[in-house]
């Protein structure tokens, strides 16, 4: 596994967690289910998209960075 940290390059490693199935929302893919395409941040996401598994609201999701632990 590379570790890519000290090159400066940010990405947007910002994986998202629903709380309720464990659905994983992960920029780099999207959800095809509810045509968002690829590389759109979970920010960006519209506030009526729901987990494409059990429906959940966005505010059900929580962030965790796979790229640095706190
Ligand atoms: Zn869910």
């Amino acid at each position: 596994m590379l570790n890519r940290e000290n090159t400066g390059y940010i990405m947007p490693k910002d994986w998202w967690r629903c709380s309720v199935c464990g659905y994983v929302y992960k920029p780099e893919i999207g959800d095809a289910v509810s045509k968002i395409h690829s590389g759109t941040l979970f920010e960006e996401i519209p506030n009526t998209w729901v987990c494409p598994v059990c429906f959940a609201e966005k505010k059900m999701f929580f962030k965790f960075n796979t790229s640095k632990k706190r």
